[in-house]
């Protein structure tokens, strides 16, 4: 990012759902595009109180209408099936030429249900590939997007201006912005995303429910690798039971082939096939230098973890 402060084209920029993302977008505007004023509404009258205190917008109003009133870009950080009920409630308020985005991480049935709620809006659906396990109001944070993609789905018939307007915002914030077509996009995260979520849950479960290993001896030895599983299952209930539930086709159809693959390598252990399993496995750790070379991760040992 540049040490100059873009000043995308946007006065008012209104963020309804303010935990992790939500609030990141609102603390991120305030150290990097000061210039644009921000209101912010959560249904949680206690997260609202918490997003106040922490500044997480300019002001919190007390209600959705108020929140978007005068706003010339409305995002959504509301999980992927609470999109269309918090944009009901914002509707009576909203400027005719409002420009509206949201950050889920899914994206056809997103922009479906915007759409259909506020069909005489410009929507231009965007996708910030940058998260933690945490949520709620505490959890956001000014730099989560430095250097992370963010991803638009914008409509074929979106004005490229507009969707200009909203990739120099992301851009502001520290994103590196991609278009994409919002089915690609889908079938993309299922495989990067979703998927590594679906088996982190799966894998913590399983150790969960095994009578032969107890549950101290899994915690004990997690070093082993399972450790890594657990920070991703450990990610928010709500929000994943939406991606999966919103997602559904993508994500089976890549469950499908991981299920192949998965059955190729137990093949290839039963038979004592070394030779595969090697093979495979220098393949992957290729893919992994690729990611540290391409700066979507560190280099250090670990993760830079000491123990
Ligand atoms: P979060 O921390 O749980 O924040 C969502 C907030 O929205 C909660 O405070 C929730 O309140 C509130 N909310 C729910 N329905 C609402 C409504 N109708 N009106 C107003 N507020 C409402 O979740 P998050 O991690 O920021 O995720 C938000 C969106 O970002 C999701 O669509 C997710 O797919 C996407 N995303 C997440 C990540 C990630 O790593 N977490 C990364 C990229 C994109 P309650 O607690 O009362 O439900």
């Amino acid at each position: 990012m540049s040490d100059v402060p873009l000043q995308p084209p946007f006065q008012k920029v209104a963020i309804i759902g303010l935990g992790l993302l939500g609030g990141s977008i609102g603390l991120a505007l305030r150290d990097h595009a000061p210039g644009i004023a921000t209101t912010g509404y959560d249904r949680d009258p206690a997260t609202r109180v918490r997003a106040a205190e922490r500044g997480l917008v300019g002001t919190v109003a007390e209600d959705a209408v108020k929140a978007v009133q005068d706003a010339d870009l409305v995002i959504f950080c509301v999980p992927p099936l609470a999109m269309g009920a918090a944009a009901a409630e914002c509707a009576p308020g909203l400027r005719a030429d409002a420009l509206i985005s949201d950050v889920g991480s899914s994206k056809v049935a997103v922009a479906k249900a915007l759409g259909e709620v506020l069909p005489h809006h410009t929507i231009i659906p965007a996708h910030p590939v940058a998260g933690t396990e945490n949520s709620g109001p505490d959890a956001g944070f000014a730099s989560l997007f430095q250097g992370r993609w963010c991803i638009l789905t914008p409509p074929e018939s979106a004005d490229p201006a507009r969707v200009e307007a909203l990739s120099a915002l992301w851009r502001a914030i520290g994103a590196k912005v991609e278009v994409m077509n919002a089915a690609h996009h889908d079938l993309v995260l299922a495989i990067t995303s979703h998927l590594p979520h679906l088996i982190a849950y799966t894998i913590v479960g399983t150790a969960d429910d095994l009578q032969e290993v107890t549950q101290s001896e899994v915690i004990k030895y997690s070093a082993g690798g399972f450790r890594d599983f657990t920070r991703i299952a450990a990610s928010d209930p709500t929000m994943w039971r939406d991606v999966f539930l919103s997602n559904r086709d993508a994500v089976l159809a890549m469950l499908q082939v991981f299920t192949e693959d998965l059955t190729e390598l137990q093949k290839a252990i039963r038979l004592g096939d070394g030779d595969k399993l090697f093979d495979h496995f220098t393949r992957t750790r290729a893919i992994r230098r690729s990611i540290i070379e391409q700066g979507q991760d560190t280099a250090a040992a670990n993760f830079g973890r000491q123990g």
